[in-house]
């Protein structure tokens, strides 16, 4: 093998910079050659490459995002599209791909393997920590640093005004980051789509808890969570402007929504995330020297290994019932 490339897809992460550097340095030390793909999948649709030296990777470590670009690409869902993609590697000379990304992107390198011989590798990188057979996902500590932060100095506004907060995080379908960061930052009640609630209910322990005297109240809730609002969200938008409205009408409780948003998703990685996304890059390199395709480089146990793309992307894992019982003491 001479020639491997790499991209990044879905949504970005921070450590996905550090992830390529490991990518391309580790590759160049063993005498491969890198070709770096802009915009994820459509860059392989439209042949966006460049070539990659030392030089290329320089000065990235710390930055978030990715200096390759992001993006969705629904054409890469086609076989048109791919057969393009295919063609467009075979004449660059790439023999083998590193994908970092989330569940989608990896669905894409499932694909590749199966449709052409070039071979490809994933990289865990996405913010939500929703992929099985990994205890993480790049990207995922920083989100739960910023996100610390932002409960942190909500918590002091909280307090001073004695108000209800309803704080909204990312994750999508999972409700890791809602759980972890709920557990760290003390959060009264932790709103997750893999536990069923009623609003009613937490408007209920609310009350009460002011009864007792509570100052205030910090409700965490993931953005995937649909089912107790199906009804009302398309009068109020989303999961936590919900519960926030829900809160007001039913309790009488001045209560003030944040939905923390796109700033999740930004920032330099922290050392955790720098650490594991450098591990994980050069992994991906050896697997793909190995001749190995189709499979993702995971991080179980303080170990850097690896397991099947088609079980990495099963749905198969939930949220940790253990941390969720233990928030739910310690908040009281
Ligand atoms: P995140 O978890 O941050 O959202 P992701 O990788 O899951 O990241 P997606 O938008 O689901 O993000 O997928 C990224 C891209 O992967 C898609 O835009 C598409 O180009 C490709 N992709 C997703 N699913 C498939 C599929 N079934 N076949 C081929 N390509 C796919």
């Amino acid at each position: 093998m001479k020639k491997i490339a790499v991209l990044t897809s879905g949504g970005d992460a921070p450590g996905m910079n550090p992830a390529i550097r490991s990518v391309v340095r580790t590759a160049i030390y063993k005498d491969l050659e890198v070709v770096g793909i802009r915009h994820g999948y459509k860059g392989l649709i439209e042949k966006d490459f460049f070539d990659m030296n030392r030089g290329s990777v320089a000065d990235i470590v710390q930055r978030g995002g990715t200096i390759l670009l992001s993006a969705r690409c629904e054409e890469f869902k086609t076989e048109a599209g791919r057969k393009k993609a295919y063609a467009n590697m075979k004449e660059e000379g790439i023999e083998a791909l590193v994908v970092i990304g989330g569940d989608g992107s990896l669905r894409g390198v499932q694909k590749i393997n199966a449709e052409s011989d070039i071979k490809a590798v994933g990289i865990p990188g996405t913010i939500d920590n929703d992929l099985s057979c990994t205890d993480y996902t790049i990207g995922v500590d920083t989100a739960m640093n910023t996100i610390l932060d932002a409960i942190n100095k909500i918590r002091d506004t909280a307090t001073s005004h004695e108000r209800t907060f309803v704080i909204e995080c990312m994750g999508r379908d999972s409700g890791y980051l809602a759980l972890m960061t709920g557990l760290a930052g003390g959060a009264e009640y932790i709103l997750v789509p893999e536990i069923d609630f009623t609003p009613q209910e937490v408007c209920d322990k609310i009350t009460q808890g002011f009864n007792r005297g509570k100052l205030h109240s910090l409700i965490l809730i993931a953005e995937g969570v649909e089912a107790p609002f199906a009804d009302l969200n398309k009068y109020h938008g989303s999961p936590g402007m919900a519960m926030g409205d829900l809160i007001r009408e039913r309790t009488g409780m001045e209560t003030r929504v944040t939905i923390l948003g796109h700033l999740q998703r930004g920032g330099s990685p922290t050392a955790t995330d720098r650490i594991v996304a450098s591990r994980m890059g050069a992994k991906a390199v050896e697997l793909l020297l190995e001749g190995k395709r189709d499979k993702m480089v995971n991080y179980r146990d303080n170990s850097i290994g690896v397991c099947e793309i088609k079980d990495a992307i099963k749905k198969t894992e939930t949220i940790n019932m253990d941390i969720y019982n233990l928030a739910n003491i310690l908040s009281m």
